[in-house]
C-alpha cells in the first residue's frame, strides 16, 4: 500500500497561519481598489472630463479590474489551500496525485499543482 507522506502539523501550521494573512491582506487590498476606482467614485468632478482623463480614468479603471481579478484569483487558490489544509490534503498535486516540493510551497503555498503538472497545463 501507498504511504501518503503528509506534511506534519508543525508544517502546516505556518503555513496555515501565513494563508490567513495572506487572505487578509488580498481582502483590504481589493476594498482598497474598489475605494480607489475612479468608475465606482460617484463624486468625481466632471467640468474637467477632456478627453484626456477619461482615457487615464479608462485605463486605470482596466487597470484596476486586471488586478482585482488577480487578486480575486489568489484569493481563491488561498481559500482551496485552506481548505485542503483541513482535510489533511495539502502539499497533493490536484493533477497526478503526488507531493508538491516544499521549495515551490514555500514560494507558492497556495499551489496545487506540482511543477511537472503545472508546466504542461501551460503548455
Ligand atoms: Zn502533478
Amino acid at each position: 500500500m501507498l504511504k501518503q507522506n503528509l506534511f506534519p502539523a508543525n508544517i502546516l501550521k505556518p503555513i496555515a497561519r501565513f494563508l490567513h494573512l495572506e487572505e487578509k491582506k488580498l481582502e483590504e487590498r481589493k476594498k482598497t481598489f474598489e475605494k480607489e476606482d475612479p468608475f465606482s467614485n460617484s463624486d468625481r468632478v466632471s467640468d474637467n472630463a477632456a478627453i484626456d482623463t477619461d482615457a487615464a480614468e479608462q485605463f486605470d479603471h482596466s487597470r484596476m479590474e486586471a488586478m482585482k481579478k488577480e487578486i480575486d484569483r489568489k484569493l481563491i487558490g488561498i481559500k482551496k489551500a485552506l481548505a485542503m489544509i483541513k482535510i489533511g490534503k495539502y502539499g497533493i498535486c490536484e493533477s497526478c496525485g503526488k507531493m508538491i516540493d516544499t521549495d515551490r510551497l514555500m514560494i507558492k503555498p497556495e499551489a496545487t499543482l506540482c511543477v511537472k503538472c503545472e508546466k504542461e497545463k501551460e503548455k
